[in-house]
């Protein structure tokens, strides 16, 4: 083994084994899905698609990738479904790149609301491909859908986009498909919906939330955060009649060879996800979210609400510090989070007033309810008092941690 390379391994292994990870995009897959991402399916060069490959000897891999689509459209109830993009954003370029053409308009969340950087930022190929316009949350905080509707008459889009990265409510996915179908009959045009699930994939499998494949035209997602797979991306849609386009988006559209080990892996993922065990996995996930979320507001702190996987805790009304210097302190006790804009911030990126925090990855590990409530009080007293004893402070994460799963070993 390449030993600096090893040495980094060990560091990661015992900064995530003692930590406590609240980053809401992250999580730890089972044993069986990381040892299918180091398979020889590696090696295997298959540009194409099962039964329409470039290259030959793909006689297995074209079963592995059948197997993921089939059980991606059972997972979700789709139609259709490729397995290929190799992340979250591959799949949106691909999305948009199949049902728009340059320059098209897509109305979409304000980024600083909660939407994600392929959604529109400037600084992404989203922005410069297409013409994005957005839609703001409602004065509370939530999706004003009413809001929504006027805007889509005010931009005149020829997408609407959902799926958000940090929205900590539930989405009225039926609601936004009529919002879609009134503005395309009113105007005789033909405007598509499209949702990002990629945070909310799991609790969307579990059946705990609203499905968007059942309303939405096309459905994109990671496979990494709730889901519990590896890293990756997915498309999915209701009809099937999208998927000629779709496929050649990504392939040759975006992307080359597919990662064969990692649709092997997303194959296991699907498998242990479509488990009754995964549901109680998700109905663990949003009990301690919530649980954690209504402690630091029992405490008197400002926090988002919760109906899924994450919340957001607004710091600087909180304790008076920005996100920035939270994220820092809370990293110095090894409690991992990320700086967030809130809803109506008045703060930069590069520093926020919220912290982001979610529930996936440290439930997977075994946290319970307890251990929630345990890290809002732990959160509370490191952000409120500004003499906070940190190595106390690291001793009570590393006592928490200690009661889980080790990262490297998780069962399903
Ligand atoms: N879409 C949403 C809503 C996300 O939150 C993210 C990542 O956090 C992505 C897409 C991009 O995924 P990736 O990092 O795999 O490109």
């Amino acid at each position: 083994m390449d030993k600096e390379i090893e040495a980094l391994w060990r560091k990661e292994i015992k900064r995530q084994n003692q930590g406590i990870e609240l980053i809401a995009s992250e999580n730890y897959p089972s044993m069986d899905v990381t040892k299918t991402c180091a398979s020889i399916f590696m090696a295997k060069y298959a540009e194409g698609y099962p039964g329409r490959r470039y290259y030959g000897g793909c006689e297995n891999v074209d079963e592995v990738e059948r197997l993921a689509i089939e059980r991606a459209k059972r997972l979700f109830g789709a139609e259709y479904a490729n397995v290929q993009p190799h992340s979250g954003s591959q799949a949106n370029c691909a999305a948009y790149h199949a049902f728009l053409k340059k320059g098209d308009k897509i109305l979409s969340l304000t980024l600083n609301d909660g939407g994600h950087l392929t959604h529109g930022s400037p600084v992404s190929f989203s922005s410069q491909d297409y013409d994005f316009a957005f839609y703001p949350l409602g004065e509370d905080g939530r999706l004003d859908y009413e809001l929504i509707a006027k805007r889509m008459e005010e931009e005149k889009p020829n997408m609407l986009l959902a799926g958000y990265s940090a929205y900590p409510f539930e989405i009225d996915f039926k609601k936004l498909r009529e919002i879609v179908d009134d503005y395309n009959s009113k105007h005789d045009v033909h405007c598509y919906f499209m949702v990002d699930m990629a945070h909310i994939a799991g609790i969307v499998a579990s059946g705990l939330t609203q499905n968007p494949v059942t309303y939405a035209d096309v459905v994109t997602s990671t496979t990494h955060k709730t889901l519990r797979g590896p890293r990756g991306g997915l498309i999915l849609s209701r009809d099937a009649s999208f998927g000629k386009a779709i496929d050649s988006a990504i392939f040759p559209y975006s992307q080359g060879g597919p990662l064969e080990h990692i649709i092997a892996a997303k194959a296991v993922c699907f498998g242990e996800d479509l488990k009754p065990e995964f549901k109680e996995y998700i109905r663990r996930v949003l009990e301690n979210t919530k649980a954690c979320n209504d402690e630091l507001a029992r405490l008197g702190c400002v926090v988002s609400g919760t109906e899924n996987h994450l919340f957001l805790l607004n710091v600087l009304d909180s304790f008076g510090i920005n996100g920035k210097q939270a994220q820092e302190k809370l990293g110095q006790i090894d409690i991992t989070v990320n700086k967030n804009m809130i809803h109506g911030d008045t703060l930069k990126p590069a520093y926020t007033s919220g912290l982001r925090i979610g529930f996936a990855a440290i439930t997977s590990r075994g946290a319970s309810k307890e251990d929630a409530i345990e890290i809002a009080r732990l959160i509370f007293d490191c952000l409120k008092d500004p003499e906070f004893d940190i190595i106390e402070g690291r001793k009570k994460v590393t006592d928490i941690s200690s009661r889980w799963q080790d990262v490297t070993n998780l069962t399903f």
